[in-house]
């Protein structure tokens, strides 16, 4: 298997283009054209990680933080993230990120970490929205068919595995050419009644332009009739995740319970110590924002990690319980990317290891 079809195969289930606008995820460093020796997982890229690879003899690193992320000025031996990029390259490793698109993934992040948590019923907290074009032409019947394979091989009119996705129904079209008008079909001057197709269909919305101007390119009519109407549908993917324990807990045992899970040596909790803990909404990594959406949709504790000062005293306020989980339980994607990976693959593409890293890259230490 080589890096690009081992691209290809995560992007059939954690496509790229679902990750946030300002990530930057895919292949970081590396050659597509290379073979695959091994897999190593890891939260963070960090040199001993290099390290851990090189012994390993894998020539692939898939991590969950971006290495390159914010604006690079140099990479050199002596400075800042240099000497890991330097090594990666010198060595011929190959460095993939899988941030965000993994954590909206339904079996992503925020459900390994629901997982660890035993939680039960679990559904997206926060799903995407997607926005989106019907598009509607009318179109004569004997320009139909060519038509729609222009549309269809630039790309438009596709819906997930499905191709050459149109709806028709026939209709009576009626216009009168007047003035400066050069018509395709009638005389300047009388009605004309012509049978014509609607056609319709979806297209994704970065692709208004291009259909507009492959209309305005292919279709027979000097003006050509079209609409498109926009419309949202909710994605099946998103952000976090809550689901159910399955016993109330109190907050001492719910924070016993996690710290045990999640092999964490210290968490933080602010709001209610009195409070019932069942419903469990989570965001992995830095997911202050979704405390409300959590409290709305029922939870008692909102978990994530990252919190502020002021953004916990506000949640107290407001009678929103959270609890910090450290960025650092995000490490509980270095096995489960392994398995997703494992399932991912074909059996005869499993010639190599795919391996989670055993090196601990959390910056803090619990004192
Ligand atoms: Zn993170």
């Amino acid at each position: 298997m080589t890096i690009g079809e081992l691209l290809k195969t995560i992007n059939t289930h954690v496509p790229f283009n679902t990750a946030e606008s300002w990530d930057n995820v895919g292949l970081l460093i590396g050659d597509k054209a290379n073979k695959v020796t091994g897999i190593l997982t890891a939260l963070d890229c960090t040199e001993e990680v290099v390290d851990e690879a090189l012994n390993k003899g894998y020539n692939t690193i898939i991590c969950h933080h971006p290495l390159i992320f914010k604006g690079i000025k140099n990479i050199t031996q002596q400075e800042g993230y240099g000497l890991i990029i330097r090594k990666l390259i010198k060595h011929d490793i190959n460095l993939i990120a899988l941030h965000t698109n993994l954590d909206v993934y339904p079996k992503g992040v925020n459900a390994m970490l629901s997982d660890k948590l035993g939680l039960e019923k679990q559904q997206i907290l926060n799903p995407e929205i997607i926005s989106y074009y019907k598009v509607q032409v009318f179109i004569p019947e004997e320009n139909l068919n060519d038509f729609k394979d222009v549309l269809s091989e630039a790309g438009v009119a596709q819906e997930g595995g499905y191709r050459y996705c149109f709806f028709e129904s026939l209709g009576i079209g009626q216009f009168k050419p007047v003035d400066n008008a050069d018509p395709h079909i009638g005389e300047k001057g009388q009605i004309s009644h012509v049978q014509e197709y609607k056609l319709e269909f979806m297209i994704d919305h970065t692709q208004k332009t291009l259909t507009q101007d492959l209309i305005i390119q292919h279709h027979p009519y000097e003006t050509p009739v079209y609409d498109f109407i926009e419309l949202t549908k909710q994605a099946n993917y998103g952000l976090g995740m809550i689901g159910k324990l399955n016993e109330v807990m109190t907050v001492e045992k719910f924070v016993s319970h996690v710290k045990e899970r999640l092999k964490m040596p210290s968490v933080r909790f602010s709001g209610d110590l009195n409070a019932n803990i069942e419903t469990v909404a989570i965001v992995g990594g830095s997911g202050i924002g979704f405390e409300y959406t959590a409290s709305h949709k029922g939870a008692d504790i909102f978990v994530t990690g990252d919190i502020k000062h002021h953004d916990a005293l506000d949640a107290k306020i407001a009678g929103v319980n959270l609890l910090d989980i450290n960025h650092y339980s995000e490490y509980v994607m270095r096995e489960g990317l392994c398995q997703l990976l494992e399932d991912w693959m074909n059996e005869d593409d499993k010639i190599f290891n795919i391996e989670a890293s055993e090196i601990n890259t959390d910056p803090f230490e619990y004192l």
